[in-house]
C-alpha cells in the first residue's frame, strides 16, 4: 500500500503533539511537529534581536536558517543549523513569540517549502495549524484534534509546571487564549478545521484512546 500523509491539526492542548507521536510510532510513519519549525524561527529572531514584524530581517534569518528533524532514543530533536534547540523552544516566551513570527508572510512561506519537502514520498505524520487546509490540501486524511478551552490550559499547565514551576494555572490560560484568538483570526493560513477534516473532541478522552480512534478511522479509509 502507498505510504499516506496524515495531517493532525488543532488548537494547543488539544493532545496534538502525544498523539501524533504514538501514532506515528504504531504505524511506522514519521512524525514531524510544525509548531518545532516555527518556534525555531523565532528562537532564531530572538537570538538575534530581530522584532518579530521586522519582515526584512526575518527573511534573512530564515534564508541561513536550516532546519532538520532527527530520530533519537530520547524522541525526536530539531537541529538548527546544526545545533540541538529541542528543550530551547518549550518556553512560554517562544510560545508567544512562534505565534507572532507565524503571521508574517515572509516566515509561512520559508516553511511552507521546508514542510513539503518534508512530506514527499508520504509516511508522515504531519501536526499542526494548517497542515490539512494550506500546507496538505492534497493530504490522505486529515483530522481535526480540539477540546474545551479549560481542559486544555490545564494540559498545558501540567506540561509545563514539570519544566517551569514559575508559571500559573492563570497564566497559562489567558497565554493560550491569546495565542488561540491570534491564531484563529490571522489573515494567513488561520487555525480551522478543513472542510473534509475528520473532527474528535479530546475533553474525556486519554491519549492512548484518542490514537485508537485515528487508528480506526485509518484503518477504514485504507481498506
Ligand atoms: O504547536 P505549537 O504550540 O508548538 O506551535 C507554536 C505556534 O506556531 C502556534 O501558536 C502557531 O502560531 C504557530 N504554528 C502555525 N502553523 C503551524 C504550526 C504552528 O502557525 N502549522
Amino acid at each position: 500500500m502507498k505510504p499516506l500523509l496524515i495531517t493532525i491539526d488543532g488548537p494547543s492542548g488539544a493532545g496534538k503533539s502525544t498523539v501524533s507521536r504514538r501514532l506515528s510510532e504504531r504505524i511506522g510513519y514519521t512524525y514531524v511537529d510544525t509548531g518545532a519549525l516555527y518556534r525555531a524561527v523565532a528562537l532564531a529572531a530572538l537570538t538575534e534581536g530581530c522584532a518579530a514584524d521586522d519582515d526584512t530581517r526575518l527573511a534573512e534569518i530564515c534564508r541561513h536558517l536550516i532546519l532538520k528533524f532527527q530520530n533519537t532514543s530520547k524522541g525526536p530533536r530539531l537541529y538548527a543549523n546544526g545545533h540541538d534547540i529541542t528543550a530551547r523552544i518549550r518556553t512560554p516566551e517562544i510560545s508567544m513569540l512562534a505565534s507572532a513570527v507565524s503571521a508574517r508572510p515572509v516566515v509561512r512561506t520559508y516553511l511552507l517549502d521546508v514542510q513539503r519537502k518534508m512530506g514527499k514520498g508520504g509516511g508522515v505524520v504531519f501536526e499542526g495549524r494548517d497542515m490539512g487546509t494550506v500546507v496538505f490540501p492534497e493530504a490522505d486524511i486529515k483530522f481535526y484534534l480540539d477540546a474545551d478551552p479549560e481542559t486544555r490550559a490545564l494540559r498545558r499547565y501540567k506540561e509545563l509546571a514539570e519544566k517551569h514551576a514559575a508559571t500559573s494555572l492563570a497564566e497559562v490560560r489567558e497565554a493560550m487564549k491569546k495565542r488561540d484568538e491570534d491564531d484563529s483570526s490571522r489573515a494567513l493560513a488561520p487555525l480551522k478545521p478543513a472542510p473534509d477534516a475528520i473532527r474528535i473532541d479530546s475533553t474525556d478522552l486519554e491519549i492512548e484512546q484518542v490514537v485508537e480512534v485515528l487508528l480506526r478511522h485509518i484503518e477504514k479509509r485504507t481498506k
